[in-house]
């Protein structure tokens, strides 16, 4: 834990001038806690180890100071950011392009399935910045695709879930590419024992700074709820509640991709504005469906944990989980992606009684109190 007092403006931090101007163009007024902790550490050259829920602002943490830090002109890279998927790598890309453009920052996103040629391309036009996936950095890597690559900062981003996805084996690798001699961040919002074995053996003396209160891993601007029914009422308790809740722009978690597929079509056909999202769609495919739930065209985005793993799309009002998670980090990755940037959201589970222990086990791991509703009848809804 970190005692350092906090400070509480962006100008008290000594970011770079350039730096400071995309902050104040970003419409961001203070540091959230996340930023006013880390920042400072690594202006000051430490490793550090960041816990801090989702929808805290960690990309801007780690952003706003490496870019700071770094030299744009020397056309060399100097910041490696490893993210678990596509659609983060991308994501956080757009942020860093956004925070580093007044100083000319550039940045490259490496990712598989699309052109090797195209991003060496840009690397070799001068990047300061590879946002990457662990796959295809590994791949260039070991490939001997990126001769004189010595970045002095690495990020590892969401490790939580990198690890989660089986990427343990490839960043250990990355890491053996990598200059002895560096800074390294390490960013999570949960921090399970593996995490805290990886940043044993690639940080170095690192500082540690942690916004979660203990034993409370998630977001007070959610509102927690479960309903109970019985399994095979579930599709029309889904639809009810959606027909009475009446979201903005939610997300519905499924266990399977067939369960998508399924689910997403019935609420098409009832009539809603719905589209599903998992990892056996084509990239092109599943890029247009996050842009139309971005632009609100689609209104409830189906989804498998890992398709949605980070997606940062803003107001979403309500997360369903469908089916229940398995595991307490999983619950709340989920309902992470509602309640963002200080509004207020509401999770909401369907349990059978079968199920209802094992929801009663990950309110408590997770510290909340998820409160026990009852499904709207017909009746309700129609009125
Ligand atoms: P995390 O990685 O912690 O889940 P993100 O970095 O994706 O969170 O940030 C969540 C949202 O908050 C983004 O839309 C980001 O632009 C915004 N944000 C970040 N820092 C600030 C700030 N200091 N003030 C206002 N909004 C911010
Ligand atoms: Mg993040």
């Amino acid at each position: 834990e970190n005692n350092t007092p906090t400070p509480v403006t962006f100008e008290s931090f000594g970011l770079h001038a350039d730096i400071l101007k995309a902050v104040v163009d970003a419409g961001f007024t203070e540091p959230s806690p996340v930023q006013a902790e880390s920042i400072p550490l690594v202006l000051a050259g430490n490793d550090i180890v960041a816990q801090a829920q989702t929808g805290t602002g960690k990309t801007a943490a780690f952003g706003l100071s490496t870019m700071s830090m770094l030299d744009p002109h020397l056309n060399k890279v100097q910041l490696l950011v490893i993210t678990p998927t596509r659609e983060l790598a991308t994501q956080v890309s757009d942020e860093l392009y956004s925070l580093g453009r007044f100083r000319g920052v550039k940045t490259v996103t490496i990712y598989g399935g699309s052109s090797y040629s195209r991003q060496i391309g840009l690397i070799e036009k001068g990047a300061s910045v590879i946002v990457a996936t662990p796959g295809r950095m590994l791949d260039l890597l070991k490939n001997g695709r990126l001769p004189g690559f010595s970045p002095k900062m690495v990020v590892l981003d969401e490790a939580d879930e990198m690890l989660d996805m089986g990427f343990l084996e490839d960043i250990e690798e990355i890491f053996t590419y990598l200059p002895k001699e560096r800074q390294t961040l390490l960013f999570s919002a949960t921090m399970p024992d593996p995490i805290k074995r990886l940043a044993s053996k690639i940080l170095n003396d690192p500082k540690f700074v942690s916004v979660t209160p203990k034993d409370h891993t998630t977001n007070e601007d959610i509102e927690q709820l479960y309903y109970v029914i019985n399994e095979y009422e579930r599709d029309d308790a889904m639809i009810r509640l959606l027909d009475a809740l009446e979201p903005e722009k939610s997300i519905v978690f499924c266990r399977t991709k067939k369960e998508v597929d399924r689910l997403s079509t019935q609420l098409m056909a009832v009539g809603h504005a719905a589209k599903g999202l998992h990892g056996d769609m084509e990239q092109n495919q599943r890029e247009s469906v996050i842009k139309a739930f971005r632009g609100s065209q689609i209104e409830i985005l189906v989804a498998t944990d890992v398709a949605a793993r980070g997606l940062n799309v803003a107001d979403i009002s309500h997360v369903f989980n469908y089916h229940m998670p398995f595991d307490p980090e999983s619950y709340v990755h989920r309902i992470g992606r509602t309640g963002r940037a200080g509004k207020k959201g509401t999770a909401i589970t369907l349990v059978t009684p079968i199920e209802f222990h094992s929801m009663q086990r990950i309110g408590k791991k997770v510290g909340s109190k998820i409160e026990h509703r009852i499904v709207p009848s017909l009746r309700d809804v129609k009125e």
